[in-house]
């Protein structure tokens, strides 16, 4: 185990590995991605970020906005957890990096922790967000700060 204050490094090539197999799915033009929120192309993104997830063994949670939260426990359970990620779903001419990178990059810090048996202090939780572009549907009630003023609301539903 590596001390606190090592500078640890991701695995820059399973990061790009993975960017390249979500990319497979719903490609568009010029080499981009066309993966628009709730399409089957979405859905197949998001089984695949499940499997995922579910190798690293994080808890997925779904919110009722479609928001996925995979989460790495942490050791204080009354610790907050951290929160990394964007989303998988593309406008419909989007790039292979805008939002993937940001989900993506949030599970490569996890498999890192995993790889190198470090526990965190506090969970971490990947985040997916749902129509987060608001290309597919209108942004109100999507977008990111809706889903925490939502789920404050509601409490968490998972
Ligand atoms: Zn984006």
């Amino acid at each position: 185990m590596s001390t606190p204050a090592a500078n640890l490094k991701i695995n820059s090539s399973r990061l790009w590995d993975s960017l390249m197999e979500m990319a497979k799915i719903g490609p568009g033009i010029a080499g981009g991605n066309n993966r628009q929120t709730l399409t089957d192309e979405d859905a197949e993104g998001r089984e695949l970020f499940q499997k995922w997830c579910d190798k690293e063994n994080l808890e997925m949670g779904v919110d009722k906005m479609g928001t996925m939260f995979a989460r790495r426990e942490g050791t204080d359970p009354n610790a907050l957890p951290v929160y990394v990620g964007s989303h998988l779903d593309t406008q419909p001419t989007g790039g292979k990096y805008d939002g993937v990178l940001g989900v993506l990059g949030g599970l490569e810090i996890i498999r890192t922790l995993n790889e190198l048996d470090i526990k965190t202090k506090h969970p971490i939780v990947v985040v997916n967000f749902t129509n987060e572009e608001g290309t597919r549907f209108a942004q109100k009630g999507c977008s990111r700060k809706n889903v925490w003023r939502r789920n404050q609301a509601h409490r968490m539903d998972w």
